[in-house]
């Protein structure tokens, strides 16, 4: 049975690898921006109109500003795979790998196609902030002063902490909450990171309803991918950029207790939907692609008003793409569409041959690099680059700190929170006379010593039974 479904996967690439053979070869690749709204409504028209009935739209809602938001439908298979792009103004490829992805099964008749329309159907919206694509902001339009006029009970209130006063909007990827249901409360204002969301923006509202009614229709919501952009990092140890970054939901350690009450929570799950996807942008790429990396999800992250967390509490499996570099700072790039569209791919056909479920969630966490610090052996990684960067004035500096990092390492497989906490401070003393004494370059000093902030965090809670994590240092890079 295994080995069957793997020879149909394979099959299944194979055929679609011969799909991506270009017909005429010739193009203005160069030339090609960012689609607008008008373009995508254009092209998606003129993919029902040859779809013959495979593709259907709808109007899922309208942003905060009136403006359409369209959701696109293919397949008739009773798994349903929602996907949205753009959930953030400034970050535009999703929409584009979308369109194409619905592009080749609207119109294809390879077994290909027709296996995934008969397995799966695919429910997207392509361009969900409509309203901050068009700044581009990440933020949707909707002044705290409208607010209020929307909500009166909401007058006096402290603004929800991820309303953006320069902006004039809200993150609308902070603004959900697990409870369906959930109405504002001006008590419940103006809430935390590590809370839920109000469902205060049309835009959240719309999503929500979207996925009430699918499950309604199925029953259950199998997966859902939100499709973003972020920085642009560098891998831990090869120091290589990262091209595309994936992840699971951000609910905290696997031993938190926090979300007991939700019981169709299930980040195994989530994982092996993650793979796929990694695994997809190699298997359906004809490059390397060395770049793929898990996106930052160091074990105390919890930001349960996310989208994908709150599908996730519901017991969808969820998965976030993050690509490098944001609008309007870099342009179209088409192998970045390209690698969006293959991580999409890797879930569909696994989901479409069944095989999702044969994958190992942790070969997640195993198989995928990281550029970012979860634990003392990352650190030795960066440390691997530092050094061969020259980021230290001489070998001896270099070695002192990797040596002290091999002794942290003992302590944290030994799980002995107290030598930990002793050690990282003696570290986080090394790193300072180091800077001091201008032996160490401000950029190895910054990550190592951040990483050791974070660390020592985790393990003083340990220690001392805290249960309340604030490290901030990571914040400016956690734009997903
Ligand atoms: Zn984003």
């Amino acid at each position: 049975m295994k080995s069957d479904s793997w020879k149909k996967f394979m099959y299944f690439i194979i055929v679609f690898l011969i799909m991506l053979i270009p017909v005429s070869g010739i193009s203005a690749e160069s030339e090609r921006d960012w689609m607008t709204n008008e373009e995508f409504l254009v092209k998606l028209s003129e993919i029902v109109e040859a779809s013959d009935g495979k593709v259907e739209t709808d109007v899922a809602g309208y942003s905060t500003q009136g403006n359409e938001v369209m959701s696109v439908r293919v397949g008739t298979g009773d798994q349903v795979l929602l996907i949205t792009g753009s959930i953030h103004g400034n970050e535009k490829s999703g929409g584009e790998a979308l369109v194409e992805i619905l592009e080749y099964l609207g119109t294809s008749d390879s077994f290909f196609a027709q296996s995934v329309r008969n397995e799966i159907t695919i429910v997207a919206i392509p361009r969900y902030n409509v309203d901050g694509l068009e700044i581009p902001q990440r933020q949707n339009i909707f002044p705290w002063d409208e607010v209020v006029s929307a909500y009166p009970h909401l007058e006096g209130a402290a603004p929800a902490w991820y309303y953006n006063e320069r902006n004039g909007g809200f993150d609308i990827n902070r603004d959900f909450n697990a409870d369906l249901n959930y109405e504002v409360a001006a008590e419940d204002l103006p809430g935390h990171t590590n809370d839920f969301g109000f469902f205060i923006t049309k835009e959240s509202q719309l999503l929500r309803d979207l996925y009430v009614e699918l499950q309604d229709e199925f029953s259950h919501v199998e997966a859902y991918v939100d499709l973003h952009h972020m920085g642009t990092p560098v891998m831990n140890k090869t120091g290589e950029d990262v091209t595309i970054a994936i992840d699971y939901p951000p609910l905290g350690p696997d031993d938190s207790t926090k979300y007991v009450d939700y019981p169709l929570l299930d980040q195994d799950k989530s994982k092996r939907y993650a793979l796929a996807a990694a695994r997809g942008v190699k298997e359906f790429s004809d490059k390397e692609e060395p770049g793929v990396a898990q996106y930052i999800a160091f074990q105390e992250r919890d930001f349960p008003g996310q989208a994908r967390s709150a599908f996730a509490l519901n017991g969808t499996a969820t998965v976030l793409f993050e690509m490098p570099g944001q609008q309007p700072q870099f342009g179209y790039d088409q192998d970045l569409v390209d690698r969006v569209e293959n991580g999409l791919w890797g879930i569909i056909s696994h989901m479409a041959d069944g095989s999702i479920d044969d994958l190992n969630g942790d070969d997640f966490l195993t198989e995928i690099p990281r550029y970012w610090t979860d634990n003392i052996t990352d650190m030795r990684d960066v440390m691997v680059r530092f050094t061969e960067e020259d980021q230290f004035e001489n070998d001896r500096d270099a070695r002192l700190v990797d040596n002290h990092l091999a002794a942290l390492e003992i302590y944290e497989n030994q799980e002995n929170s107290e030598k930990m906490v002793k050690h990282l401070n003696g570290f986080k003393v090394l790193l300072d006379n180091q800077r001091e004494n201008g032996l160490i370059k401000q950029e190895a000093y910054n990550r190592l010593n951040s990483d050791a902030n974070l660390l020592l965090e985790r393990w003083e809670n340990k220690l001392y039974h805290n249960t309340s994590f604030l490290f901030e240092g990571w914040d400016s890079n956690l734009i997903d």
